[in-house]
């Protein structure tokens, strides 16, 4: 199983919203087309999977949920019913939108015990309101409202989005609209790693890269007034980890 970003040959990026309504782009497009009329399209989608297939997935969320609701949720009514009124989680948790990286799994994390964030390479971005109001919101109503404790940005092996970061090439065209502007958050991780680690093999660099992206990470966090208010009067605690699932070992650090 990979953890690749890459795309498929195929893959041609769609443009952006709103191209459709350009009659610009539509006449350039008519005009592209007229030209091209007997050069075989290179761009196949792929068939929809069949629809028993989707049900089926469908099925599993609701089977999985009457699960946790018979054996979890009826069996610990003492557990679950302070929560009705509010949360209280000691930690919030950066973890990877990665399939295998459940912080909650991982580290044994109950309901109401963390706040987390998840997405592609677990990045903490620098404070920006314009850009990056999703994540500034969630690291302010963490800390000022609901006073967490300890801020854990957990990397993991194998990670896909560090892979691709340090796949980058520089001036080459983005293949994904998102994708790789949100990995460059980690831009002076790979720096490190390029000029340190010069030696290592790409998929030892990947190693390292994925340990010190989190470390960009806990640096950025400071640039919130709130997060590095509550490290300098001694609330809050900024920690690192990193979840290695192929070794099975967790590690945790402190900058
Ligand atoms: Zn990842």
């Amino acid at each position: 199983m990979s953890g690749c970003l890459c795309l498929p040959c195929c893959y041609k990026k769609p443009s952006a919203p709103g191209g459709e309504n350009n009659p610009a782009a539509a006449a350039a497009a008519i005009d592209s087309s007229s030209s091209s009329l007997l050069q075989k399209p290179t761009y196949h989608p792929p068939p929809p999977p069949p629809s028993n297939k989707m049900d089926a997935a469908v099925e599993r969320l609701k089977t999985g949920f009457e699960k946790f609701k018979t054996e979890v949720y009826d069996k610990k009514p003492d557990f679950f019913e302070p929560l009705k009124a509010g949360q209280a989680p000691k930690y919030m948790v950066f973890a990877c939108a990665d399939s295998r990286v459940c912080p909650s799994v991982t580290l044994g994390l109950e309901p109401g015990e963390a706040f987390t964030i998840r997405n592609i390479a677990n990045m903490v971005p620098s404070y920006c309101k314009n850009k990056y109001a999703g994540v500034g919101s969630a690291i302010e109503y963490a800390v000022c409202a609901l006073k967490v404790e300890v801020i854990v940005v957990i990397g993991h092996s194998r990670c896909g989005g560090i892979k691709a970061l340090l796949s980058l090439k520089d001036g080459a065209d983005d293949s994904f609209h998102f994708v790789e502007d949100w990995v460059r958050i980690g831009f002076p991780a790979k720096k490190k790693v390029q000029t340190e680690c010069a030696s290592m093999p790409f998929d030892d660099q990947c190693t390292v890269l994925e340990k010190e992206a989190v470390n960009v990470s806990l640096q950025n966090l400071l640039t919130y007034p709130f997060v590095k208010e509550g490290v300098s009067n001694g609330t809050l605690k900024l920690v690192g980890g990193h979840y290695d699932f192929v070794s099975g070992k967790f590690e945790t650090w402190e900058q």
